[in-house]
């Protein structure tokens, strides 16, 4: 049993925030009071005071990388970033090698993180057999073996008619669909947004329509086939008027945001291949209006789309290198500077935003409450630190943010009851 006390329990899904205790009882949570009112002798005690403990933070979008690519990452060494970071669950894409469009390759790697991983790995699947956008991947096996939602990721679904066949399967199925939205002919040759940064660095830009155009087609697919649809990493303001028309009509579609597309624009991007990600870094405009959606609650969930490449492949020029970039260990840190401490948004919602909201997306719950898995996540508002790739729990350093310092951040994780970080 461990006990979690003096903390200051900050839980969305149930709109409290104040001095509770929580007892942890193997994989479940117990039990949780007013401060000081539960007496378990028998227990660990972590003490939280000063602390904020939430319940235990979700990714809905990681690259772990393995099967194939373990120099970049692996489950092992992506889940202790992962747990370094806060979260206690983590989605993970299928652009492995082989790519997860089997049942064979889901086991092997819900195996894989049971044996070696810090954090729970909910795997998504393939759309589309190798993720090439022609035959349908075996869902339904997937679905057996473990997988939380499909998409193509790294590409869009290829076309509107095998959109709307993945919708279909997956409305039978209860799974959500997840869209990396790119109009691959817009996008096709760009290393960074259109605009007056890309014509100075000489650079080759795609726009924002490259990413809208996409969500447009699939938000009408979703109308047609009735699915819940989730568009992955939105960037463009045009995007979340696409999204929040689809939220009026009463669809069932829903959208994530990352750190990196809240905190910086294409202004930043310098010839330096960490600032090279896709979908890249947006307007000035898009960034507001992006902030304003998770504001109001037009974006579900941030994710980090954790995207380590090992140095040798990110080390080149600008337009050769991979995109992506880390994300899992400044994810909270930058949702406090830029959404907390600013009083953009309060820090009731920047916790959903990291634990109720990315929950609905999967058809989850996630609060702190007897009975429930005994996942939480323990942060500091005001611990002073700087994140330094080269210490990172993660085999890759491609961070834009290395060397940058921070205003709090997580301090410890706890999984099924078991503390799996610990500053
Ligand atoms: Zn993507």
């Amino acid at each position: 049993m461990l006990l979690v006390k003096n903390g200051r329990v900050v839980d969305p899904a149930r709109k409290t925030d104040g001095a509770l205790d929580v007892l942890l009882d193997g994989e479940r949570i117990a039990e949780v009071a007013p401060a000081g009112k539960i007496s378990a002798r028998d227990a660990e005690v972590f003490d939280a005071g000063g602390l904020i403990v939430a319940p235990g933070f979700i990714d809905l979008h990681a690259h772990l990388r393995e099967p194939g690519q373990e120099s970049s990452e692996s489950i092992e060494s992506g889940t202790r970033a992962a747990a370094r970071g806060g979260f206690t669950a983590v989605c993970c894409m299928p652009n492995t090698k082989p790519v997860n469009d089997n049942a064979s390759v889901t086991r092997f790697i819900v195996d894989r993180a049971k044996a070696g991983g810090s954090v729970r790995v909910w795997p998504i699947g393939a759309a589309s057999v190798g993720s090439k956008g022609e035959a349908l991947a075996e869902i339904a096996a997937m679905k057996q073996a473990g997988i939380v939602g499909v998409s193509d990721d790294g590409k869009p679904m290829a076309t509107a008619k095998l959109a709307r066949q993945v919708m279909e399967y997956c409305r039978s199925l209860d799974l959500p669909v997840i869209e990396h939205a790119e109009d691959v002919s817009l996008a096709a040759g760009a290393v960074m947004r259109e605009g007056v940064t890309s014509t100075r660095l000489g650079l080759a830009g795609m726009p924002a329509a490259a990413e809208s155009v996409c969500v447009a087609r699939d938000v009408q697919l979703a109308e047609l086939t009735g699915a819940r649809l989730h568009i992955a990493h939105l960037s463009a303001k045009a995007s979340l008027e696409q999204v929040r028309w689809a939220k009026q009509r009463g669809l069932r579609v829903s959208c994530e945001v990352t750190p990196h597309h809240f905190t910086l624009i294409d202004e930043d991007v310098q010839y330096d291949s960490h600032y090279k990600m896709n979908p890249p870094l947006a307007s000035r405009e898009d960034r507001e209006a992006l902030i304003a959606g998770l504001a109001d609650g037009s974006v579900e969930a941030i994710a980090t789309d954790h995207a380590p490449h090992e140095p040798a492949l990110k080390e080149v020029e600008f337009d050769r290198a991979p995109f992506g970039i880390t994300g899992f260990e400044t994810a909270l840190a930058l949702a406090l500077e830029q959404l907390a401490h600013t009083g953009r948004i309060p820090l009731l919602r920047v916790v959903e935003l990291f634990t109720s909201g990315p929950a609905r997306v999967l058809g989850l719950e996630r609060t702190i409450a007897p009975g429930q898995p005994a996942d939480l996540t323990i942060f500091s508002l005001d611990r002073p630190w700087t994140f330094r790739a080269a210490e990172s729990a993660s085999k890759s350093r491609n961070s834009p943010f290395d060397g940058r310092a921070f205003k709090g951040g997580p301090v410890a994780t706890i999984v099924s009851g078991r503390i799996v970080h610990k500053l």
